[in-house]
């Protein structure tokens, strides 16, 4: 009864939520920084949005266009608010792509290890998903990656800067390998973490949208802006492809509550920098602790780090009885923890050398 590339899949595994987790371990508050959420929480603007927001419009659809957040975002990125499109998270737009453009027979190129969700999607659509390693500083083999395009390639993804190795590659960078790549094969870059980067004007490939017709960079509110629960992603895509993507989605795909959340979160750029900051911080620290005590770890540019921790089963099991949950499963022993606030950096720190006894 069910399609054949969906009777192969295993369900997503959800996080346990919080207040389960702390009543299972006993424990008073467990922390997650296993999904690289805002240790720092949410632009109290947001709150007060939320608050003043008229509850007498819960009858009334949401405006299925955007409008006010299009227009925002499209002043933000110094786009066509046309060239928009907006997704319940960034999950329902790289859901969206698959579907508008894979078929049987196609192709998709991806980084490996890269974010899960780009093969997924790629599978369901029944079509062949190739990784290409990230080289072993862990970042992305431009050359390899445009050297593995076949005349059935569809689809490149390119996390940017990659979830869950952390490297970034400079715009100049995939300038190159963009020259290299055949105009009917689309590049995804996705900038989930572009907001960390040390320096913005290096690493995004914004600037290259008005180069390619075959290019698109993909946003979500959910990591530097602290707004995961409400789920706003976006593309910013070529003015060609725009509308067929928008005959795909869902008319009414964001409730007003979460246009109205992510619209303030953008215009309080003053939460985001300090943010930005911080996560910079705990960064380098991070960094100087991980080179200190000897571990085998990537450059970071993101809001977490991936480093190699022998028996890395054991060493999560042991912080989450103390009270952190941090990313295993994603390399054999190498262990992705998202950067908290600084007490809690501390206190990790101090429970990871006291379980290898360093
Ligand atoms: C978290 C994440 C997303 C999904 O973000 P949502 O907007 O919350 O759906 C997309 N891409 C990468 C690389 C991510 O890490």
């Amino acid at each position: 009864m069910l399609k054949k590339t969906v009777s192969q899949l295993q369900p997503y595994v959800p996080e346990t939520p919080l207040p389960e987790l702390e009543k299972k371990l006993g424990l008073t508050s467990v922390v997650r920084l296993s999904a690289n959420e805002n240790p720092f929480g949410t632009s109290p603007q947001v709150q007060q949005a939320l608050q003043d927001w008229d509850f007498s419009n819960s009858r009334y659809y949401p405006d299925g266009d955007a409008s006010a957040l299009r227009q925002a975002v499209a002043d933000y990125v110094k786009v066509a608010p046309e060239r928009l499109l907006f997704g319940n998270g960034l999950d329902e737009v790289i859901e969206l792509v698959s579907r508008t453009f894979l078929e049987n027979g196609d192709e998709v190129l991806e980084l490996g290890p890269t974010f899960s969700e780009y093969k997924l999607h790629a599978q369901i659509e029944d079509t062949i998903v190739r990784d290409v390693p990230v080289q072993s500083d862990g970042s992305a083999d431009l050359p390899a990656l445009a050297a593995a395009i076949t005349a059935q390639t569809k689809l490149i993804w390119l996390c940017n800067p990659n979830n869950p190795t952390g490297t970034a590659v400079t715009c100049a960078a995939i300038a190159k390998f963009m020259a290299q790549v055949p105009q009917n094969v689309l590049v995804l870059i996705d900038e989930a973490y572009m907001d960390f980067v040390d320096d913005l004007a290096t690493y995004t490939a914004l600037p290259l949208l008005n180069d390619y017709s075959n290019l698109m960079v993909l946003r979500t509110f959910s990591k530097a802006y602290g707004l995961a629960n409400f789920r706003v992603g976006y593309a910013v895509m070529p003015p060609k492809l725009a509308p067929s993507l928008q005959s795909v989605r869902l008319p009414y795909n964001l409730g007003a509550v979460a246009q109205l959340a992510a619209q303030t979160a953008l215009a309080d750029q003053d939460f985001l920098q300090s943010t930005v900051t911080r996560v910079k911080k705990a960064r380098q620290q991070w960094q100087a602790f991980l080179q200190q005590h000897d571990f085998t770890f990537y450059r970071s540019q993101a809001n977490f780090t991936f480093f190699q921790a022998p028996n890395a089963l054991k060493l999560a099991d042991y912080l989450l009885q103390h009270g952190f949950i941090v990313r295993t499963g994603l390399r054999p022993d190498w262990l992705r923890i998202t950067f908290g606030t600084s007490e809690q950096n501390t206190q990790l720190q101090r429970l990871i050398l006291a379980f290898y006894q360093k």
